[in-house]
């Protein structure tokens, strides 16, 4: 039997929350094998990458063999999909091997989806597709160059398996995954539904435990945690409108408690700026568009609100007034956040009366234009340098950006740094390239089709996105017209 690594797992979940898992473990497959595995991460985990990336990780991650001193299960959690609560949904595909602590002692799940069935998979195979395993790799690790909190992709595993989908037979993998915690909103919701307060309250002081230790043993130590969650995802979303990204699902099972972006299924990066911009194909009503995901948020964060208050106070009244007033607040947390990035783009750093405004104003001069977003930050900063005609050939009229150009040239001149200082730090936070809708397809159909090349290269490109690269000219321009209008599908 192949030899397997030592991984000095300390399972805490396992330990401490009986009752929110069923113990399981993954199906062997027919011929597990390593696709990719992401070497950094793993030695970032303190893993023995070399052995991993052999026989030993293709039946580790494929979930076929179970590590020594792993102990795997599959979380329960409930959740809103579309705004419809599921008392039950859980790890339906996916089970938490165990946790690891980082080198530099940060303590991370790794989890597998698409390892098969499990107590809680309801109608589903409990398996996953190549093409969204990869999906969710490239997507994960680009988010995570742009500085984004997310879960992150340690390896992809084919295994041998044909798997039935609408579109037809597809080659079977598992996505073997890393998070901060695989706690979701719907975790609590899952204990609250069922009016299980000491469950609820366990639950809630391991999260504190785990993501906002200074919490721990405080009184009004819940409502505290209420806010942190808060505040990270107005930190998160703002940080996706920012870069244009449409996560695309935002039910609440799939929003964290750690502020970490997880499951990239139906997501994608706008091109043209329009807050209406939704890819999901069952999305009909846009309500996961780009414009509307920090009014889900506060959707969401009113669902944790609600689920806490009988932890919050025994008097429900009191519960209610102090988590409508964290709720409440969440606009205001939003906007700073998102003002403060917007800054960031425009290169400004001092906070000056009519930002707000001057920043919004941008984006009104692309909105209806069919303007490249990410494009027009980047020209934006060779404006700064003194040439504005990479950002007017971005417009079909460009006289319609002349006012909020002088404008925001007049406001950006008040700045202290020198005008190419402050071109250098937009390169830095505005990126040159983004996980454009039309190669990220390419690149997975290649994939599908035996051929890696594609994705290898779009990865590295993506893991340096602000600095430009030779050759790759054509990753920087939005979909040629004939790529459509982008449909992207959910939960494969
Ligand atoms: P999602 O919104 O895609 O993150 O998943 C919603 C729920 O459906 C979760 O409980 C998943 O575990 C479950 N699920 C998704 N796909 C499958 C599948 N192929 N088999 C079993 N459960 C699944
Ligand atoms: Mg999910």
């Amino acid at each position: 039997m192949t030899q397997l690594p030592d991984f000095a797992f300390d399972n805490s979940y396992h330990r401490e929350l009986s009752g929110a898992y069923a113990s399981w473990q993954g199906d062997k497959v027919p011929a597990p094998r390593m696709l990719r595995l992401n070497v950094a991460l793993a030695e970032e985990l303190g893993l023995d990458a070399e052995a991993l990336a052999g026989e030993a990780g293709a039946l580790i991650f494929s979930g076929a063999r179970t590590p020594t001193g792993a102990a795997p299960l599959a979380m329960a959690y409930a959740g809103h999909q579309f705004g419809g609560f599921s008392p039950q949904l859980g790890d339906g595909r996916a089970i938490l091997v165990g946790e690891v602590l980082t080198r530099t002692g940060a303590r991370r799940d790794i989890h597998l989806k698409g390892s098969g069935r499990t107590p809680f998979s309801r109608g589903g195979d409990g398996k996953a597709a190549l093409g969204p395993v990869l999906r969710e790799y490239l997507i994960g690790e680009a988010m995570y160059a742009l500085g984004v909190p997310t879960t992150r992709a340690l390896a992809a595993v084919t295994t041998g398996e044909k798997i039935h989908r609408e579109s037809g037979a597809k080659d079977g993998a598992v996505l073997a995954r890393v998070a901060a915690s695989h706690l979701r909103v719907g975790s609590f919701q899952f204990f609250a539904a069922r009016g299980e307060v000491e469950m609820l309250r366990k639950l809630a002081d391991y999260a504190i435990a785990r993501h906002d230790p200074d919490l721990i043993g405080q009184e009004g130590r819940y409502l505290s945690f209420l806010k942190r969650v808060a505040e990270r995802q107005a930190e998160l979303v703002a940080q996706w409108v920012n870069l244009g990204f449409v996560h695309g699902v935002m039910n609440t099972d799939n929003m964290t408690i750690s502020g970490e972006t997880i499951d990239y299924g139906p997501c994608a990066f706008i091109d043209s700026y329009s807050p209406k911009a939704s890819f999901s194909s069952i999305d009909q009503h846009g309500r996961y568009a780009y414009g509307n995901q920090p009014n889900i948020a506060a959707w969401n964060l009113a669902r944790l609100a609600e689920s806490l208050l009988a932890l919050i106070d025994a008097d429900d009244e009191k519960a209610i007034a102090q988590a409508t007033e964290v709720i409440t607040g969440f606009p205001e947390l939003y906007q700073v956040a998102w003002l403060k990035g917007a800054r960031a783009k425009l290169g400004l750093t001092g906070e000056a009366e009519g930002d707000l405004a001057l920043a919004n104003g941008f984006l009104m001069t692309m909105q209806g234009h069919s303007v490249d977003y990410t494009n027009a930050f980047r020209a934006l900063a060779e404006a700064v340098r003194g040439n504005d005609a990479p950002l007017r050939a971005l417009y079909e009229d460009p006289t319609e950006l002349d006012a909020w150009l002088q404008a925001y040239l007049a406001r950006a001149g008040k700045e202290p740094a020198p005008a190419a200082a402050r071109a250098t730090a937009m390169d830095g936070v505005n990126p040159l390239y983004i996980p454009r809708n039309h190669k990220v397809e390419a690149a997975l159909e290649a994939a599908e089709a035996g051929d890696m090349a594609p994705f290898d290269a779009l990865l590295k490109l993506l893991q340096t996105p602000f600095a430009e690269q030779e050759g790759m000219q054509s990753y920087a321009r939005p979909a040629p017209e004939s790529f459509g209008a982008y449909k992207t599908f959910c939960g494969t």
